[in-house]
């Protein structure tokens, strides 16, 4: 179904400039947006992607990763196809740079989200999978209805939004986990075709905006795993204010076009979390590697395992009310 898209700007000549997001294309006649799901059609852009998923499941919401939010629960998850990266390394490519009408997908209005997730019995909708800023309005629009519903929501996203966008959908959302990829322009270019400033200035939005806020930085041998990088990203993410904020090492395997190169080895993860924690962030993970079991959280004051994980599952919970239950000390978070 093709709706009117938000955020643009017509041009007399004919084209049409996208604002959502910090790619912001400008579209000639019958031309689609490097995310593959916004078109220009006679002057005006419309979404490809609203009421179209390709993936709608339930999912444990360790698995986005979110740790410190509603640990345990299942979540609702769903996207549409198309983002507005091209990522060397994406898990998701098939999915992911594609336009929705190319993949088969399902027919459902927000009203039949909400419903589904009631269904299941959640009140938690993620939207994830690929990047849900290029189907913002569907995002929107089940956001809004969440909210009436005193449900929540979640966004997973690379962050690449332009800020009038990110704005008018905080009083709608409830956490978020972004990717943080690399901590120079340079690498994220080529990484991604995005730019790292932009994510820096949404993470820094959702933080004033009182969003809960969990960031995952995927270590991919020789592109972001030096020490020095590292050092930078936790030095400049602890003088913003993220020290409470949830900072998930995850472990690269090669994968579609970055195949070229090894798995990270357990030494950059552990080296990395080091870094991290040294750096002043509190609570540091490390994924995609289960034996090291880095995916516990503990007090950053007294040490005490407090919340026990085995992969996506939550084997123990000993927080009290959002505190340690040996010495008090309160875990940010969202625990209720
Ligand atoms: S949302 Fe898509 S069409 Fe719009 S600026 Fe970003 S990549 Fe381009």
């Amino acid at each position: 179904m093709y709706m009117p898209a938000r955020y643009q700007e017509k041009k007399a000549d004919g084209t049409v400039r996208c604002l959502l997001c910090p790619q912001v294309c400008l579209l000639q006649e019958n031309e689609t947006g490097l995310c593959h799901t916004r078109k220009n059609l006679n002057g005006t852009l419309y979404t490809m992607a609203y009421g179209n998923p390709c993936s709608v499941s339930m999912d444990p919401i360790e698995k986005k990763p979110l740790f410190h939010f509603h640990p345990g629960e299942n979540i609702l998850s769903l996207a549409t196809a198309g983002c507005n990266f091209h990522c060397a390394n994406c898990q998701n490519w098939q999915i992911s740079q594609a336009s929705p009408e190319e993949l088969p997908h399902y027919r459902l209005t927000p009203h039949e989200i909400i419903d589904m997730a009631l269904s299941y019995h959640t009140g938690l909708i993620a939207f994830t999978y690929t990047e849900p800023t290029v189907f913002y309005e569907y995002m929107y629009d089940i956001a809004v209805l969440a909210h009436e519903k005193e449900m929540k929501t979640v966004m997973v996203s690379n962050g690449y939004i332009n800020r009038e966008p990110l704005l008018d959908l905080c009083p709608y959302l409830d956490a978020a986990n972004i990717d943080l990829k690399c901590f120079d322009n340079a690498s994220y270019k080529q990484l991604t075709s995005g730019n790292l400033h932009p994510v820096l200035r949404t993470l820094k939005t959702l933080k004033e905006n009182n969003i809960w806020l969990e960031i995952t930085s995927l270590l991919i041998p020789g592109y972001n795993d030096s020490a020095e990088m590292i050092g930078k990203m936790c030095a400049w993410l602890v003088e913003n204010g993220f020290s409470d904020t949830p900072l998930h090492f995850s472990r690269f395997f090669p994968t579609y076009r970055l195949t070229d190169r090894p798995a990270t080895p357990e030494k950059s993860l552990l080296q990395a979390k080091m870094i991290a924690e040294h750096a002043g962030i509190k609570y540091v993970y490390i994924g995609n590697l289960p034996h090291l079991r880095g995916e516990n959280t503990f007090c950053p004051h007294c040490n005490n395992l407090l919340v026990e994980r085995q992969g996506f599952n939550v084997v123990t919970n000993r927080l009290t009310g959002g505190k340690c239950n040996v010495c008090g000390e309160k875990i940010a978070g969202v625990w209720e």
